[in-house]
């Protein structure tokens, strides 16, 4: 008999969970449970488009069954089965194959971080089993074939008798050793408890022998030990529950069960609708951003139940992109079951659904903000980014609805903050809310053009997403209150020294109207800074675009080319200045020379590349010799 290999990415992760110190063994049971609940489904969807075929629910069941003197577990179903190339491709490749090759070998060698990432499937069994017997006899076919895998070594594929058409799966449990327990998953009480926690949704019968102690006929004092078949889950879907019955325990479950995500979900949102849209949805907010999130291959949406039934895995429809993060499912009795994708979008049902959701989802977030400002910041870490995404593509038009779930980090306060809360704090005589674009915290710190807000006490909010300044220029005004940026030309902010400044303007005009024919093009203008206190230069603009915002139109593809109208603004309280002046009045080379510099200067401050560095680094060397 030819002994088979399972492909190399397989076999690394069957090693992984036959040696795995998980802790939650239990849940290969749940998996090979959701495997035979597909198996009927498949059933179920053949039948509604295939004529010859009728379904009724009262022949299809799961049943569990356990025989401790043979350390056997078996899961039988009585769904679509498998034929033979369906065993040999089904079960000897990861079912999201690729997915373990995107991690590395440090990230995998814990058998948790698998399980979490990816969830295993039916290779879960291995955690409890040395040999694992699939015997399945596919819908349609004569012939029933069995799988037999003792783990990593490979599998057989032989012929073999069955007569119902469906899948067998037989585990030889494990042996005990010292530090681990295997007979409980031969114990009634525990495998009853396992299916009651993790399946007890599932929408087929899970049966069970389970022994009852009963009265014997026609006694009243005697009992006898009687086997009889039940049916162990409730069958009621989740959704469909008092959300009083339910706990947190429950929607992590589902969660789980569902492959929504390998997390544990900040929150979830069970909303049961009975108005003029009836529909019931249970929503989870993921802790983890999926590994793909932020990519092309993301695809949002929420499952869509019709009374029941599951009519789409991924609606987009239901979700807007800016919360393309939330998983879960809709069941709705208003929807027909054979409704085609094209109608789903226009129907009317499913957009009063979806924008009634979206109201949910946000002011279930707002009071997360309130609540539990901890979980909400870690939210925000993963998926604040496409909060403002949804501010920015949408022109402004989700303003209301997105604006107070922004956070951005305070110079003040030194951890983030909401827009509210600055607004709040907000000196009467402060005017703007004022922000600093920057790659880092530390570097913003650092920037000169922050130093006159800041020594007004003025808060500075720091922007250090490259889509922050773009969402603010979309919200134009929170509260009334403009932003503005620290580098632009007009702070807002009154000068003591107004007139004074007016007349060194004036006298310096030769001086600054020279240094820009020096810079030519680069700049529109040389004036003296008003926000400067030790740094001698720096760059601001005037008019809409910032530097922060040229730096990102630049790496864009086909970008237009699009640049602000940058003013280079000179302290003159500054020694340089001296220099400056000094050379005007004698050296005029010099003075090009120092143009250049500070220029430069400036532009490596803001973390602008310098047009040629080359000559940047000799005209250092010329001041140095
Ligand atoms: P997933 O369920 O995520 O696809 P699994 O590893 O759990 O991944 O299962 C792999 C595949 O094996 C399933 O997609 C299905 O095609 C097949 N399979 C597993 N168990 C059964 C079963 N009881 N009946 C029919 N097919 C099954
Ligand atoms: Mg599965």
């Amino acid at each position: 008999m030819e002994v088979k290999q399972f492909q190399a990415e397989s076999k690394r992760l069957l090693d992984m969970m036959i040696h795995s110190i998980y802790s939650q063994r239990e849940i290969f049971l749940r998996e090979l449970i959701s495997n035979a609940s597909d198996a009927i489904d498949k059933i179920y969807y053949k039948a509604l488009t295939d004529d010859s075929l009728t379904f009724d629910k009262g022949n299809y069941y799961i049943k569990v069954e356990f025989n401790k003197e043979n350390r056997t577990l078996k899961i039988i179903d009585s769904g679509i089965g498998m034929t033979k190339d369906e065993l040999e491709n089904n079960l000897g490749v990861i079912a999201k194959s690729g997915s373990l090759a995107f991690k590395n070998e440090t990230d995998v060698k814990d058998g948790h971080e698998i399980i979490g990432q990816f969830g295993v499937g039916f290779y879960s069994a291995f955690m409890v089993a040395d040999v694992v017997t699939v015997i399945s006899k596919a819908l349609g076919s004569d012939t029933a074939y069995k799988w037999e895998s003792e783990g990593a070594d490979g599998y057989t594929i032989t012929p073999c008798e069955k007569e119902a058409v469906g899948t067998e799966i037989t585990l030889k449990i494990k042996e005990n050793t010292e530090d681990e327990n295997y007979d409980e998953f031969l114990e009634e009480y525990r495998l009853k408890s396992i299916i009651k926690k993790y399946s007890d949704f599932i929408r087929y019968p899970i049966k069970m022998d389970v022994i009852e102690r009963k009265q014997k006929d026609g006694s009243e004092s005697e009992y006898e030990d009687v086997k009889e078949e039940q049916i162990i889950n409730s069958m009621v879907p989740i959704w469909r529950k008092n959300k009083k019955e339910l706990t947190d325990e429950d929607y992590n479950n589902f969660y789980a069960e569902k492959r929504y995500g390998f997390d544990q979900p900040i929150k979830h949102i069970h909303i049961s609708v009975d108005g003029a849209v009836r529909y019931n949805a249970i929503l989870f907010i993921p802790e983890k951003i999926p590994f793909d999130y932020y990519s092309q291959e993301y695809e949002k949406g929420l499952e869509l139940y019709s009374n029941g039934v599951l009519i789409m895995n991924k609606c987009a429809d239901l979700l807007p992109d800016y919360f393309s993060f939330v998983k879960g499912m809709v069941d709705s009795e208003d929807l027909s079951l054979n409704i085609s994708r094209e109608m789903l979008q226009q129907d009317r049902q499913l957009k009063l659904i979806a924008k009634n959701i979206s109201k949910k989802i946000k002011s279930e977030l707002q009071s997360l903000l309130k609540e539990d400002r901890q979980k909400y910041e870690e939210f925000y870490n993963s998926f604040g980014r496409q909060l403002k995404f949804g501010v920015y593509n949408d022109f402004g038009t989700n303003k209301e609805l997105l604006q107070d779930l922004l956070l951005f980090y305070s110079s003040k306060e030194k951890k983030l903050v909401s827009l509210e809360e600055y607004v709040s704090r907000m000196p009467e005589d402060q005017k703007y809310i004022y922000y600093a674009t920057g790659d880092s915290i530390e570097r913003i710190d650092k920037l000169p053009q922050t130093e006159v807000v800041a020594d007004k006490g003025y808060e500075i909010l720091y922007f250090t997403d490259d889509i922050d300044e773009f969402a603010i220029k979309m919200l134009m005004t929170y509260k009334e209150k403009e932003f503005k940026s620290v580098s632009s030309g007009d702070l807002g902010i009154e000068d003591e020294n107004q007139n004074e400044q007016t007349a060194d303007d004036n006298e310096n005009k030769e001086l600054f109207d020279l240094m820009k024919t020096i810079l030519a093009e680069k700049v529109k203008e040389v004036r003296i800074s008003k926000r400067l206190k030790s740094h001698p230069v720096c760059l601001t603009t005037d008019g809409e675009i910032t530097l922060e915002m040229e730096k990102v139109l630049k790496a864009m593809p086909n970008n237009q080319n699009i640049k602000a109208e940058k003013v280079l603004e000179i302290n003159v309280n500054h020694e340089v200045f001296n220099a400056l002046k000094s050379a005007f009045e004698h050296d005029k080379e010099k003075l090009t020379l120092y143009t250049n510099l500070l220029y430069n200067q400036a532009l490596l401050i803001e973390g602008l590349p310098i047009n040629d560095p080359v000559e940047f680094t000799n005209d250092i060397c010329k001041i140095m010799v």
